[in-house]
C-alpha cells in the first residue's frame, strides 16, 4: 500500500479493510463508516445518507454538530483545555451544581470521570465504603465492561471469560419486587438498578418498582444506586427517569446522554452517600475536564431552551403508536420510555431488521435477537419520525419475507 492510500479516507470497504488491520477485534467489524453527521443524519465513506435512529447509543442528545455544543467546546478548548484534578475548573463546577439543581436540590456531591463504567466503578467503590459486604443487582443488567462494572452486569456471558469477579454481588430477576425484598438484608450496601434495562432491549419494569426498591432500601439502610446511563438526561422525557415515579436514589449514575457526543460520565450521590468519598479514595486525571463539562452544559441549556423534554415524550409517544398501528406480524408490541424504544419482535430477527434498515436509510439497533433498540437524537423532528414511519413496514415485510421463504429449488 502506498503511503497516499494508506492515509487516505477511501470508501466504505477501504476503511473497513484498514478498521480490521489495526483495531482489536472486541467488536467485531462495525457496521458502517460514518465521515460526517448533521443533526440525525449521518453520511457514509460512500457518500450515502442516513437517518440516525441509534444516537450514538443515546448518547448524542443533540444530534451530531449541533451549534450550541460546537461553539461551547470551541470556546472551551480554546482558552481552558485541561487542567487534571490539582486545580479547579469553573465548568466543572457549574456542571456539578446545575445537575444537583436539575435532580431536586437536594444536598449532594459530584464525581465526574469518563463514561458510564467509570461512573459505575465509582458507585460501587462508594457501595463498599458502607463497610457492607453485599451488592444487589439484577438479572439482565448492563452496568459496563471494566471488572467493578462487569461485577454488577447481570449477563453471565459478559462475565465468564474474565472471573474471579469482585465478591459480593448477587442478582435477582428485574422487576420482581418480592424477590428485590427478599435478597436485601442489613449486610447489603446497595441495590443497583437500571429504571429501564436499555442494554438488555428496553426491558421496562412494572409501574412502581423503583418506588418498591426504594422503600426496601431505605429499611434496611442500603443505597439504592439508579445506573441512569442511558435512561437519564431527558432520554425519557425526564431529567431522570426515576423522577417520573418521583422516586430519590442515594445514588446516580450519567454518562451518555450527558456529553451531546462527547466522554463525561458522573457519579451524583445525596445525603450521607455524598460524603462516602474522602480525599484519596478515588480520581481521574481527565474527569471533570472543562471541555467535556461545558459540552454537558451546552446539552442541559439546549434541553431547557428548546423545551426538549415534552418534545421528547410527544415525539416518542408518536413513534411507539405509529409502529403498533402497523400492525405487523412481525412486531408482538413496542415498549419504552420517551425515545427509548424497543420493538419486541415474535421472533429473533433483530439483525435481519437492523441491515434492511440500514438498507433503506435508517440506522437502528439489533440490542438483542428479539428486540430491536430505537434512541434517536432528542431533537429528532416529523421530517425524521415520518420517514421512519412510512419505510418500517417495507421494512419488517423484507425480513419477513426472507425468513418464510420457501427454500431456494423446492
Ligand atoms: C452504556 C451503559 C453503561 C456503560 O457505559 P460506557 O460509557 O460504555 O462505559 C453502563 N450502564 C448503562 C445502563 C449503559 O447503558
Amino acid at each position: 500500500m502506498t503511503g497516499e492510500s494508506a492515509t487516505s479516507t477511501g470508501g466504505n470497504e477501504a476503511l473497513a479493510g484498514r478498521w480490521q488491520g489495526a483495531l482489536m477485534d472486541n467488536y467485531g467489524l462495525p457496521r458502517l463508516p460514518l465521515v460526517r453527521g448533521e443533526g440525525a443524519r449521518f453520511w457514509d465513506a460512500d457518500g450515502r445518507v442516513y437517518l440516525d435512529f441509534l444516537g450514538g447509543v443515546a448518547a448524542n442528545s443533540l444530534g451530531t454538530a449541533h451549534p450550541a455544543v460546537v461553539e461551547a467546546v470551541s470556546r472551551q478548548v480554546a482558552s481552558l483545555g485541561h487542567v487534571s484534578n490539582h486545580f479547579i475548573a469553573e465548568p466543572t463546577v457549574r456542571l456539578a451544581e446545575r445537575l444537583l439543581d436539575l435532580f431536586g436540590g437536594r444536598p449532594g456531591r459530584v464525581f465526574f470521570c469518563n463514561s458510564g463504567a467509570e461512573a459505575n466503578e465509582a458507585a460501587f467503590k462508594l457501595a463498599r465504603l458502607t463497610g457492607r459486604p453485599h451488592v444487589v443487582s439484577t438479572e439482565g443488567a448492563f452496568h459496563g465492561r471494566t471488572m467493578g462494572a462487569l461485577a454488577l452486569t447481570g449477563q453471565p456471558g459478559k462475565r465468564a471469560a474474565f472471573e474471579p469477579m469482585p465478591a459480593g454481588v448477587t442478582y435477582v430477576p428485574f422487576g420482581d419486587v418480592e424477590a428485590l425484598r427478599a435478597a436485601v438484608t442489613t449486610d447489603t450496601a446497595a441495590v443497583v438498578l437500571e429504571p429501564i434495562q436499555g442494554e438488555n432491549g428496553v426491558v421496562v419494569p412494572p409501574q412502581g418498582y423503583l418506588t418498591a426498591a426504594r422503600e426496601i432500601t431505605a429499611a434496611t439502610g442500603t443505597l439504592l444506586i439508579l445506573d441512569e446511563i442511558q435512561t437519564g438526561i431527558g432520554r425519557t422525557g425526564h431529567w431522570l427517569a426515576a423522577m417520573a415515579e418521583g422516586v430519590q436514589a442515594d445514588v446516580v449514575t450519567l454518562a451518555k446522554g450527558l456529553g451531546g457526543g462527547l466522554p463525561i460520565g458522573a457519579t451524583v450521590a445525596f445525603g450521607a452517600a455524598a460524603e462516602l468519598f474522602g480525599p484519596g479514595s478515588h480520581g481521574s486525571t481527565f474527569g471533570g475536564n472543562p471541555v467535556s463539562c461545558a459540552a454537558a452544559l451546552a446539552v442541559l441549556d439546549t434541553i431547557e431552551a428548546e423545551e426538549l423534554l415534552g418534545h421528547v415524550q410527544r415525539q416518542g409517544d408518536k413513534l411507539r403508536k405509529g409502529i403498533t398501528e402497523i400492525g405487523h406480524p412481525l412486531v408482538d408490541h413496542v415498549r419504552g420510555s420517551g425515545l427509548l424504544i424497543g420493538i419486541v419482535l415474535t421472533e429473533p430477527l433483530s439483525a435481519q431488521v437492523q441491515q434492511a434498515a440500514q438498507d433503506a436509510g435508517f440506522l437502528v439497533n439489533a440490542a438483542v435477537p428479539g428486540a430491536v433498540r430505537l434512541a434517536p437524537p432528542l431533537v429528532v423532528g416529523d421530517a425524521e419520525t415520518d420517514a421512519l414511519l412510512a419505510a418500517l413496514p417495507g421494512v419488517l415485510d423484507e425480513v419477513y419475507r426472507a425468513a418464510h421463504a420457501e427454500p431456494a429449488g423446492q
